[in-house]
């Protein structure tokens, strides 16, 4: 699903510049949940924004589904974005003023998806996530939970072969978090290609595969016995 060799990344602030990404190697398969993990400023955002086509690496290739992420125009590029990947982020990125189920359906309408069916599949998404009684409800009326659940919904919507997930769980307390983590293992046990970013390991051990990534380059890439976030929930 992803293969990804020899990235190099550096940001150039003046006549500053800071090597952040220094040849980072690896492949996700199809219906893999795998974590990136390193401690604050390792790279793990600037990694997952060139994954999730938000960003271009300075070098090394990047493949996804087979095409070849180089060079593209905007206007290719959002296609293969909106296409491919759905994204989850700490911070739930929802729109303030505007229902659950109407934040799951705004990507559909920038789609040109037809109103009925858009806000159909945003009805049967806030069910999958369990929030099918707060459709109706302004971000503000939910918990962080649940608006973690309705960006996961709208992540959904869009039927993405790749779910990126920059420290989903980074604003929420441990229940909670354990609580998300168990609804992306359920997503992934249906069979759904996951990338979780993380800086805490109870979050990663709930993964499969481990990758470590440390000053820039990927110092450990493990396969683990997956705890089951069911448990502490
Ligand atoms: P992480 O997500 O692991 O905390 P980041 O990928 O966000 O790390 O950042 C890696 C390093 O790159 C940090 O030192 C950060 O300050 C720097 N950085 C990130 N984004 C930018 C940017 N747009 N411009 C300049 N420096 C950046
Ligand atoms: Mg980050």
């Amino acid at each position: 699903m992803i293969q990804i060799k020899d990235l190099h990344k550096s940001y150039h602030m003046g006549s500053n510049s800071l090597h952040v990404l220094k040849g980072i190697n690896f492949d996700v398969k199809e219906g893999e949940l795998v974590s990136i993990m390193g401690s604050s400023g390792s790279g793990k955002s600037t990694l997952l924004n060139i994954l999730g086509m938000l960003d271009e690496a300075d070098e090394g290739s990047y493949v996804l589904d087979d095409v070849a992420i180089k060079n593209l125009n905007e206007k290719v590029a959002a296609k293969y974005r909106n296409e491919f990947l759905g994204f989850i982020f700490q911070s739930f990125n929802l729109i303030n003023y505007k229902t659950a189920v109407d934040n799951v359906a705004l990507p559909m309408y920038y789609k040109g998806m037809a109103r009925k069916e858009r806000v159909e599949k945003a009805y049967h998404y806030l069910e999958k996530v369990g929030l099918a009684d707060w459709s109706h409800h302004l971000p503000s009326e939910l918990s962080g939970g649940q608006k973690q659940r309705v960006a996961i919904a709208r992540a959904l919507a869009s039927e993405p072969k790749v779910l990126l997930a920059d420290e989903p769980t980074g604003a929420l307390d441990s229940k909670t978090s354990y609580e998300v983590m168990d609804l992306i293992q359920g997503i992934n046990d249906e069979g759904k290609t996951i990338l979780v970013v993380t800086h805490e390991d109870d979050i990663a051990q709930m993964t499969k595969r481990i990758v470590n990534l440390k000053d820039g380059i990927i110092i450990d890439d493990s396969l683990v016995e997956q705890v089951r976030a069911q448990q502490y929930v």
